[in-house]
């Protein structure tokens, strides 16, 4: 018999950490799939034996007045796609059913993680990101859980709720994907039009710039990012932030540490959001790399 006082011991013995032939993988999207959700479904294919991808436009994380009624919805080309791609299972629960009227869980992250970038301009958005995320983990039970860097900072907070709620699932980070002209690939792009879409360059060009200026000067760095997004003709600059890169403190003056420049735009009715590294090479983590903090 094991007696433990370790979470971690626990664990191991019941089995956490079981070798790719008998994981669950779980890879979360809100659907209308492309290429960056599929490089999550591709890894995480690889890396275990039953594949699960869920479908769900979390309605707990828009707010009053964001795009959740005409948030793009396509499950037939997605099942299509995912079936292709080898997934086991596509988990699509009906907003009604799985977020019922009498829905009273509410699972918060919080500190600046939660408050600052994202969280400061759509306040609630990550309570409704931990709360469905907690909930799928707890549906699918997954091993491992993949998560785009593409939303670094729902990333982190991912992670951070994984961590203090000691759920044994190994949260996986995933490269940016990019269209050939350098955009972000995002469900929302296809709310642009062919001009807004050239305007909207300007987020992952200004982003590129601070990466390649870098020089350990957060100040400079952030400067930059304003100076061109601001300059940019028709967007709308929501934040531009150099950070740290796991705990999203804003940086200033000279550091000799990696950071993380994010950013988010609006082009009309679309807001974008993109990220760069500082200061360290744009790595594929290995899955042993990501579950620290
Ligand atoms: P979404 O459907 O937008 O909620 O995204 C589902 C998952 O796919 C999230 O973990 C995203 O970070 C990830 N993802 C979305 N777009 C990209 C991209 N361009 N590159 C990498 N991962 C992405």
């Amino acid at each position: 018999m094991l007696v433990t006082t370790r979470s971690d011991e626990l664990r191991s013995a019941l089995g956490f950490g079981s070798p790719p032939q008998r994981a669950i993988a779980l890879v979360p999207t809100m659907g209308a799939l492309h290429e960056g959700h599929l490089s999550l479904v591709r890894r995480a294919r690889t890396e275990n034996q039953l594949l699960v991808v869920s479908i769900f436009v979390n309605p707990l994380q828009f707010s009053a007045g964001e795009d959740y009624q005409r948030y793009p919805r396509d499950s037939d080309a997605d099942i299509a796609l995912l079936e292709r791609e080898g997934a086991d299972i596509v988990f699509a629960p009906d907003p009604e059913g799985y977020v019922p009227a009498w829905h009273r869980t509410v699972v918060r992250v919080e500190g600046p993680l939660t408050s600052t970038l994202e969280g400061g301009v759509r306040p609630g958005h990550f309570e409704g990101v931990a709360t469905i995320v907690a909930k799928l983990l707890s549906s699918v039970g997954p091993e491992r859980a993949y998560f785009g860097e593409k939303d670094y900072q729902q990333l982190l907070v991912v992670r951070r709720m994984v961590h203090d709620l000691d759920i044994p699932t190994q949260i996986v980070a995933c490269p940016i994907v990019r269209d050939a002209d350098g955009l972000a690939l995002s469900s929302r792009n296809a709310y642009l039009s062919p001009s807004q879409r050239q305007r909207a360059l300007a987020l992952p060009s200004a982003l590129r710039e601070a990466a390649a200026a870098w020089d350990g000067d957060a100040d400079s760095a952030r400067v930059l990012l304003h100076r061109r997004l601001q300059a940019a003709s028709g967007i709308s600059l929501d934040y531009a932030e150099v950070v740290d890169p796991m705990t999203l403190d804003p940086l200033g003056g000279i550091i000799d540490s990696p950071a993380r420049a994010l950013a988010a735009v609006r082009v009309g009715d679309t807001r974008l959001i993109d990220n760069v590294g500082l200061g360290q090479p744009e790595i594929q983590p290995r899955p042993a790399d990501t579950e620290e903090l």
